[in-house]
């Protein structure tokens, strides 16, 4: 390991890049900062893209009978037509692609947690929450790939997951761009620790197409194995599969080890058990015995470094985990 394919993500402009929020104002993401030399961003801003200067009075997604729209509530401009042609337009341009980091709850970018209110007027109550114009296209299309906002990802396991989701994906869209049969057994070799801890149902699809008995074509094989790629890395792994494949690892060392050392790792299981800790510290202590130990199947497991070191951090929203 070393070397990571770089992904290409499209990032919401007001995340660090641009003072392109209807105040002016640009949205700190310490995340969006991080990933800046490691990724290959695209930026837009959904809102400026159909004409909205900046600054601007603020939008709102708000019912009309059964359709929602989107509306100026200060002016009364309905800019529905305008956005949904805008995402239309920028995602069929859009090429290759490893995932989206969009901007939570705007009414343009955000993909889950939207207000969408009453109807247009100003003093309307929330009725309930969506996807917004842009980042529900975005959902609709992109569903298996690596979709998240700026403010989910304070929590480290839901950074963790995106970030190994987008850089195993940018390395297979490496594989199927430039490799060739002989380096996708060895991406499926090489990443069988983490899609041991992801789905295992998954990883013996993926040993098939890898196998392929039926001698179909590269290009089929490729497009297949991407497809399965993404589902099977569609959920976060339960912590539960990751215990089992970290203690399957720690059985390589179990002779090796003094009895404190096994229980320091052990400790630290526990630890990760109940939600203390992130993944990347028991990863971090398995991944130094097999540098000491020289176990180098283990150290060419994607699993103990699916994304650049730099990256891992465990600062944490305290949100808690998901699964
Ligand atoms: S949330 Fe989207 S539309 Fe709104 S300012 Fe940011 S990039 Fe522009």
């Amino acid at each position: 390991m070393g070397t990571f394919s770089r992904p290409i993500i499209v990032l919401s402009r007001c995340l660090e890049m641009e003072a392109c929020r209807w105040n002016g104002d640009v949205i700190r993401s310490t995340v969006v900062r991080e990933l800046e030399p490691y990724v290959d961003y695209i930026t837009t801003c959904p809102e400026v893209a159909i004409g909205l200067g900046v600054p601007r009075d603020p939008i709102r997604a708000a019912w009309n009978g059964d359709m929602l729209h989107l509306i100026q509530p200060a002016t009364g401009r309905d800019v529905t037509e305008e956005m949904t042609q805008y995402a239309t337009d920028f995602l069929d341009s859009l090429g290759a692609v490893d995932g989206f980091l969009l901007k939570s709850r705007s009414p343009s970018c955000g993909v889950k947690d939207v207000k969408y209110y009453h109807s247009a007027e100003a003093k309307a109550m929330v009725k309930e929450k969506g996807s917004g114009f842009f980042g529900g296209e975005v959902w609709e299309r992109y569903s298996h790939k690596a979709i998240e906002d700026e403010g989910r990802l304070l929590n480290f396991t839901i950074r963790e997951h995106f970030f190994t989701r987008i850089f195993t994906m940018a390395r297979c869209r490496q594989l199927r761009q430039h490799g060739s049969m002989k380096d996708l057994v060895q991406f499926q070799a090489e990443n069988k620790y983490l899609l041991m801890a992801y789905n295992q149902q998954y990883q013996r699809i993926l040993g098939r197409i890898t196998a392929n008995p039926e001698r179909l074509p590269w290009d089929e094989v490729v497009a297949a194995y991407e497809k399965n790629l993404g589902e099977a890395l569609a959920e976060p792994p339960r912590f539960t599969a990751n215990i089992n494949v970290l203690q399957h690892c720690m059985g390589y060392f179990s002779d090796q080890l003094s009895r404190s050392e096994k229980g320091f790792f052990l400790d630290s299981l526990e630890q990760y058990r109940e939600g203390k800790i992130p993944l990347s510290v028991p990863v971090h202590i398995l991944r130094g015995y097999a540098v000491r130990f020289e176990e180098e199947y283990l150290l060419q497991q994607t699993y103990f470094q699916p994304y650049p070191a730099e990256l891992v951090s465990i600062t944490d929203s305290g949100k808690g985990r998901d699964r």
